[in-house]
């Protein structure tokens, strides 16, 4: 036997994939861990899968795992275009500043052409301007535009927003991609349909984050226009991507759709960012920069600061949006958040 004498870690607000696995996840691998079970995806668990995705998204969508999010994204983009095409994205997006270029090398070359976000948000504008900025055979030709659900800087797009991206893809014949590394936390805050917030808008192609929503591992790439995911199985498994033992990947997603955990779970990291982000108003010295729109949370401190509270043991990312990123998860303890606003309140002082 191994020795299980570990201690339990603090919770930290560093990143919501500092969490575990949530139960109903934990459980459904449990399950599926029972007997010999078919592999490569032709097993019963793929299939519910599958059909819990279709049946949330109220749609026949093409379904695919993954085991984590810059495979999702890079081969979703590779998917959308041609190697001499272009992909529009903002400058903050995760594909641009946190994937070490592997949408340009799934893609065999793609460029990313990227806009000044306003509010980390790519605008209709923004793509009406890179669309249209040259038509002569030695520019990228942009085929692809890229938007991220909520956004690496913690902000949402409305409804509105998406469709009006949306029109703008169509009225320059460009394909709309969405990462949606914390897609449950976007529907959870905007209380509305992953449908319309999707392919009634205009997406038509998702990302779907399981690993930051509860889950150990796994992304699912959910193609509403089914004619783009042509070969996309074939592309999974010469990225590395295709799981011999799929229902591990599968039988997660099982748990947080069936019982409702990818909702109950954004829900919950949500309100525990607002609970924060509450609290945050009125410490001197600490200015929020954007608050709790989703699960995320930025603060902007001197230097002085913000070492005070790494020197009481916190972890919190910086290179992310320019401030001090705090992030919530499905499993945050609010006795953990008192102390950390307690800590802030002194640090500040
Ligand atoms: C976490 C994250 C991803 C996925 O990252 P991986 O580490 O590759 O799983 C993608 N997009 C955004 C916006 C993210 O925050």
């Amino acid at each position: 036997m191994i020795d299980l004498s570990v201690d339990e870690p603090a919770q930290q607000f560093a990143s919501d994939n500092y969490a575990g696995i949530c139960p109903e996840a934990w459980q459904a691998m449990e399950l599926a861990n029972r007997g010999h079970v078919s592999s490569y995806g032709d097993d019963e668990w793929t299939a519910r899968a599958s059909d819990c995705f279709r049946s949330l998204f109220q749609t026949g969508c093409e379904v695919f795992l993954v085991f984590n999010g810059t495979a999702a994204n890079s081969l979703a983009l590779a998917s959308l275009c041609q190697s001499y095409h272009s992909v529009i994205c903002c400058d903050s997006a995760h594909v641009e500043t946190d994937e070490c270029g592997a949408p340009e090398f799934f893609s065999n070359g793609s460029k990313l052409l990227v806009a000044p976000g306003v509010n980390g948000k790519l605008t209709p504008e923004s793509i009406h301007e890179l669309a249209t900025k040259r038509k002569d055979i030695h520019y990228p030709k942009p085929r692809v535009v890229t938007i991220t659900q909520p956004t690496e800087t913690g902000r949402l797009y409305s409804v509105d927003e998406v469709r009006a991206i949306s029109a703008a893809c169509k009225a320059h014949g460009l394909s709309l991609h969405m990462d949606g590394a914390r897609f449950a936390n976007a529907c959870a805050a905007l209380d509305c349909t992953p449908a319309e917030l999707t392919w009634q808008s205009g997406v038509d192609v998702l990302c779907f984050g399981g690993t930051k929503n509860g889950m150990a591992v796994g992304e699912a790439v959910l193609f509403f226009d089914r004619t783009l995911a042509t070969d996309f199985d074939y592309r999974c498994k010469q990225a590395g991507q295709l799981a011999s033992k799929m229902r591990f990947l599968a039988a997660p997603w099982v748990g947080m759709l069936e019982s409702g955990a990818w909702l109950t779970n954004a829900r919950h990291a949500n309100q525990c960012a607002r609970y924060f982000a509450e609290r945050v108003v009125g410490i001197p010295n600490i200015r929020m920069v954007s608050g709790a729109e989703a699960n995320t949370v930025f603060l902007e401190a001197s230097d002085e600061i913000l070492e005070r509270l790494r020197a009481r043991g916190w972890k919190f990312y910086t290179f992310i949006g320019g401030a001090a990123r705090f992030m919530f998860s499905w499993d945050t303890d609010l006795a953990r958040v008192d102390e950390l606003l307690r800590d802030l309140r002194a640090c500040a002082a």
